[in-house]
């Protein structure tokens, strides 16, 4: 194989359909010739994942539900026996009752705050943790954020509360792997039509608004997602640690609505 990944083997988590964000990094991590391992949520999505998996060569596909610490442990003893060391991993993973991504924040429950930080920022650390001890000869860890951590967005609510632990979690963690050379960072991406992204209140208007008012005055796509993943996971982005890096199309930049937007 050649590329930019070739020799590199690397655990992709959190791909649902070939709407996922984690398809638009492992399309480009493929391409560049790296080897593969996939991990779903449950039987349901085997029959998905395991097609879309062959597409880029991989047949290591394996379950493994986050929010059970033995799923995880199943998880990474597999990958040790096959493989016994690895370079990167990809968290593509939240999770947050969609009936709480409209309305008001204060009305999150305790039950759904305390799943959604499980799932969403949680997993991360313990997933890196056992990811980082197979990465004897250095790595790369990546997950996915959104501004919803930084700014209030409409609905998105207990989420961005979560993405905030997520993004300081990744500064804790390029701390603790940095010794090993180990590289911890986050993708802020814009949003993009997905199966989760489907769950968010008004969704249709945040992708209109972005789209009229980011400086590019477009969304971004999976694939702007792929290539920007690429670089924090190859030797290309070997002196970049800690970092939440936004791929929106500049959004994150602006601080009012563009004057030549129309009315949505
Ligand atoms: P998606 O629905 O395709 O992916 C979400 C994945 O999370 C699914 O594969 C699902 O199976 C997995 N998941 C949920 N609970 C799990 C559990 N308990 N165990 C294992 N896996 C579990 O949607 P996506 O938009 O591609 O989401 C990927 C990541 O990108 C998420 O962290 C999301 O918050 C983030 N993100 C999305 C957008 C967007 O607009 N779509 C923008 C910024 C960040």
């Amino acid at each position: 194989k050649n590329g930019l990944m070739a020799g590199k083997r690397g655990l992709i988590m959190g791909l649902a359909n070939d709407k996922s964000i984690a398809w638009g990094i492992a399309n480009a991590l493929a391409r560049e010739g790296a080897d593969l391992a996939f991990s779903y949520q449950g039987e349901a999505l085997k029959k998905r994942v395991g097609p879309l998996a062959e597409q880029l060569g991989s047949d290591l596909v394996l379950p493994c539900d986050v929010g059970d610490e033995d799923s995880i442990e199943l998880l990474f003893n597999r990958l040790q026996d096959e493989w016994g060391k690895m370079d990167f991993l990809v968290h593509a993973i939240g999770f947050s009752d969609k009936d709480q991504l409209r309305g008001r924040y204060a009305e999150t429950t305790r039950d759904n705050f305390l799943k959604t930080m499980d799932i969403s920022v949680f997993s991360f650390t313990t997933v890196a943790k056992r990811a980082a001890a197979m990465m004897t000869d250095g790595g790369s860890l990546l997950t996915l954020t959104y501004y919803g951590a930084e700014r209030v967005m409409p609905h998105y609510n207990v989420m961005g509360v979560a993405k905030a632990a997520l993004e300081a979690s990744v500064r804790y963690l390029a701390e603790d792997f940095g010794k090993d050379a180990i590289r911890v960072n986050a993708i802020s991406a814009g949003p993009i039509r997905t199966l989760a992204a489907s769950g968010i209140g008004d969704f249709r208007y945040i992708m209109k608004w972005n789209e009229l008012n980011s400086p590019l005055r477009r969304n971004v796509t999976q694939e702007d997602v792929g290539n920007s993943a690429l670089y924090l996971l190859s030797d290309l982005g070997a002196g970049v640690t800690g970092e939440t890096h936004h791929v929106d199309a500049g959004y994150h930049v602006v601080g009012m609505k563009a004057v030549d937007a129309p009315d949505i």
